[in-house]
């Protein structure tokens, strides 16, 4: 069996104000036919590493395309996005005949001209492969599940776990179904329903962990193949926006369709279960302040480079500045200006620095401080969801009343404590300590937290889910309308 391979994935944040261009791929690197070597340890290789693996353990071949992965920002520009894709079908075309196709991808990549390009790649390469051929692709659950994915494509699963420690299990799921369908065992179909839900469902807490459970449970048995939720990405303003459960079954499209309304039911009746309380982001740091037991940590969830932000927002220090809040940690502040002028005064001095605030309204205003720096590390990696993450320079400064910020030339969300005790941020002896990301943090510093509190900061990933300005998708979603159903029948 020869089985053709790809990765293409950026999850497009439509509010941020930067577009994502090839630089911001090549940073992870951009690999054609050697990801699984060169970059096992990434997000370009993981998968297909695992691929290889699996394919020579059952004697099958792998021609290997175009992998390339960039941290998520606004659109990506147009050239870019039709460059890559005329890679990865030149390269389909030079490799046929094949039996199969593998495609990571993200599923809510947009790029000027294109709001889903997952699907607009899935149904160029069936074009190319024709009917007989299998294609399955593996998304991120932050995805935008499309109609044209689902009649494209033979099989489509997306992670299960947020925070995403499941990227090569349902990768795995995803081979066995291409090898079993080219083998012809198995004929699947996909039945899609659609919750008009639109939100972030960390699976670490109740009842998301006991509803990841039951979907596993449901699989492997009476013909289903496999269950997805993709939890959709609010913060990319398309058509197709928010949650979707999809179910393949082994050739029965009414037990596919029956069980995914079902599981869209029971997901509808957990809304209000599932969803954060919103406080005020002043009285989550006057009460972490005054907590007996320390660290808390803090998200700061509006700024989030892994949802497109710009990871310089301001909000969170100058709260804390103005509640005259010491003993704390804030990490990571994309400000190159900043880390040029620390490099260039060196470890050791103090100086005036303006922090943060640069990229736009939703950054805030920046922030003038006195420090003194303190370590510089270049080059700096931060490990996460299973892959290496480059981070450019990082620069640790120590303002006063012992506040330390850790400042960083490539944009990335906080993913691991080891960021701030690598630069000699001993975190135990901290009452604060806040990260720029939504979840991915957690497991990392759930065993070293003495609480982790969800900050409803402003900014371009925002977690105000009933107030996104969208413009693009439909306004009638739970939790911005209570009945989105009522609505659409005409009882509202
Ligand atoms: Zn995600």
């Amino acid at each position: 069996m020869r089985i053709f391979a790809a990765t293409l994935a950026t999850e497009t944040n439509t509010f941020a104000v930067v577009p994502t261009g090839r630089a911001d791929f090549e940073v992870y690197g951009v690999y054609r036919g050697d990801a699984s070597r060169k970059a096992a340890d990434g997000f370009c290789g993981a998968q297909l590493g695992q691929l290889q693996r699996l394919a020579a353990a059952d004697g099958h071949e792998v021609i290997e395309s175009l992998a390339a992965f960039a941290q998520p920002a606004g659109p990506t520009l147009q050239n870019v996005y039709e460059e890559f894709r005329a890679q990865i079908l030149e390269d389909l075309r030079a490799a046929l005949p094949v039996d199969a196709v593998q495609l990571y991808l993200h599923g809510a990549m947009v790029a000027e001209g294109y709001d889903d390009c997952e699907g607009d790649l899935i149904r160029h390469v069936r074009e190319i492969v024709g009917a007989g051929v299998h294609i399955g692709a593996e998304l991120d659950l932050h995805c935008h599940f499309t109609e044209r994915m689902r009649i494209n494509a033979d099989a489509i699963i997306c992670f299960k776990e947020y925070p995403h420690t499941d990227i090569l299990d349902r990768a795995r799921e995803l081979y066995r179904i291409a090898v079993d369908h080219v083998g012809s065992n198995i004929k699947p179909v996909t039945a899609v329903h659609d919750p008009r839900m639109v939100g972030l469902w960390p699976t670490t807490s109740e009842p998301m962990r006991s509803f990841v459970q039951r979907m596993k449970d449901l699989e492997g048995r009476d013909g289903v193949l496999s269950v997805s939720l993709g939890h959709g990405f609010p913060m990319g303003d398309v058509a197709d926006s928010g949650a979707r459960f999809w179910v393949i079954t082994d050739g029965d499209a009414a037990k596919a369709e029956a069980l995914a309304r079902q599981l869209g039911q029971e997901f509808w009746d957990m809304r209000e279960a599932c969803s954060t309380p919103r406080g005020s982001v002043a009285q989550a740091l006057d009460r972490a302040n005054r907590s007996t037991r320390h660290p808390v940590v803090l998200a700061d969830t509006g700024d989030n480079a892994g949802g497109g932000a710009m990871g310089d927002s301001t909000f969170v220090l100058r709260a804390l500045l103005d509640a005259g809040i010491g003993n704390a940690a804030l990490a990571l502040y994309w400000d190159l200006g900043a880390v040029h002028l620390c490099r260039s005064a060196g470890v050791g001095a103090t100086l005036d620095l303006r922090v943060g605030g640069k990229c736009g309204p939703l950054s805030g205003d920046p922030v003038d401080l006195r420090v003194v720096v303190r370590a510089i590390r270049e080059n700096h990696t931060q490990a996460g969801l299973g892959s290496l993450h480059p981070l450019g320079t990082v620069v640790r400064v120590e303002a006063a009343n012992g506040i330390d910020l850790l400042l960083c030339t490539i944009r990335s969300q906080v993913f691991v404590p080891e960021l701030f005790t690598d630069l000699g941020i001993e975190l135990t002896k901290k009452q604060i300590v806040v990260v720029k990301s939504n979840q991915h943090f957690h497991q990392g510093f759930a065993p070293i937290a003495a609480e982790i509190v969800y900050l409803p900061t402003p900014g371009s990933s925002s977690t105000d889910f009933a107030n996104m300005p969208y413009r693009v998708r439909s306004l009638n979603y739970w939790p911005r309308v209570e009945d989105p159903f009522a609505v659409e029948a005409g009882r509202n």
